[in-house]
C-alpha cells in the first residue's frame, strides 16, 4: 500500500489560463505567464496536480464534452512541451438551469460541491486533508471546506479581483494570491 500524496487542486479558467467567458474555441487558450513554473514547482515538492473545472457551458448547449476533452488534451500538450503536467482533469458538465435536459440538475460535482475532488482522491491516491485548492472564484475557495482540504486560496487573476472585493458569506480564503505562482509559493512556505 503506497502512502497517499497531497494534491493541489486547480481551477482552470482565470487560474491556469486567461478567463475567456465561456471558452469555446481552442484559439482562445492562453496560459498565464507563470502557470508552467508554478506547476513545476508544486510537482517537484511532491504534490499531485489536479484540475477541477465547472463547465456548465455543456449543460447550456454552448459546446460539448468532446470539446472540453480536446481543450484539456491541448493544454496538457502545451504543458508537457514546457516540462510540466497535470495528473488529472475533472469537469462538471451540469447546470441547475441548463438547456440540455440530461445535464440540468443540482449536482454534487459543481464547485463548491466536493464530488470531483473525492473522485480524484480515489483515482490518484490523494490525502485530501493535506491538499489545497486554488481558484479565482469563491466557489473554488469554498470547495476546500466541502471536501475537507487544508485550505483554499483565491487568486486575483480571472474574476479574482472582483471576488476579493465582494467577500462571500461563510467562505474564508487561507490566502489571497496575486496569481498561481504566488499561490504556489505560499503553499510551499506552509511546510507539510
Ligand atoms: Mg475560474
Ligand atoms: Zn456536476
Amino acid at each position: 500500500m503506497t502512502a497517499l500524496a497531497p494534491a493541489v487542486f486547480l481551477d482552470r479558467d482565470g487560474t491556469l489560463i486567461e478567463e475567456a467567458g465561456y471558452l469555446d474555441h481552442l484559439d482562445r487558450l492562453a496560459l498565464f505567464p507563470s502557470t508552467v513554473d508554478a506547476l513545476r514547482l508544486l510537482a517537484r515538492a511532491g504534490f499531485r496536480l489536479v484540475v477541477l473545472t465547472n463547465q456548465s457551458g455543456i449543460a447550456l448547449g454552448l459546446f460539448d464534452e468532446l470539446f472540453v476533452r480536446q481543450t484539456h488534451d491541448a493544454l496538457q500538450a502545451r504543458l508537457e512541451a514546457a516540462g510540466a503536467r497535470i495528473d488529472g482533469w475533472y469537469f462538471c458538465p451540469h447546470h441547475p438551469a441548463g438547456q440540455v435536459e440530461a445535464l440540468t440538475m443540482a449536482c454534487e460535482c459543481r464547485k463548491p460541491g466536493p464530488a470531483l475532488a473525492r473522485q480524484a482522491a480515489r483515482d490518484l491516491g490523494i490525502d485530501l486533508e493535506r491538499s489545497w485548492m486554488i481558484g479565482d472564484r469563491w466557489g473554488d475557495v469554498g470547495l476546500a471546506a466541502t471536501a475537507g482540504l487544508a485550505g483554499g486560496i483565491l487568486v486575483r487573476t480571472g474574476y479574482g479581483r472582483s471576488a476579493e472585493a465582494r467577500p462571500a458569506q461563510g467562505t474564508q480564503a487561507a490566502f489571497v494570491a496575486d496569481d498561481v505562482m504566488d499561490a504556489a509559493g505560499w503553499i510551499l512556505r506552509q511546510g507539510r
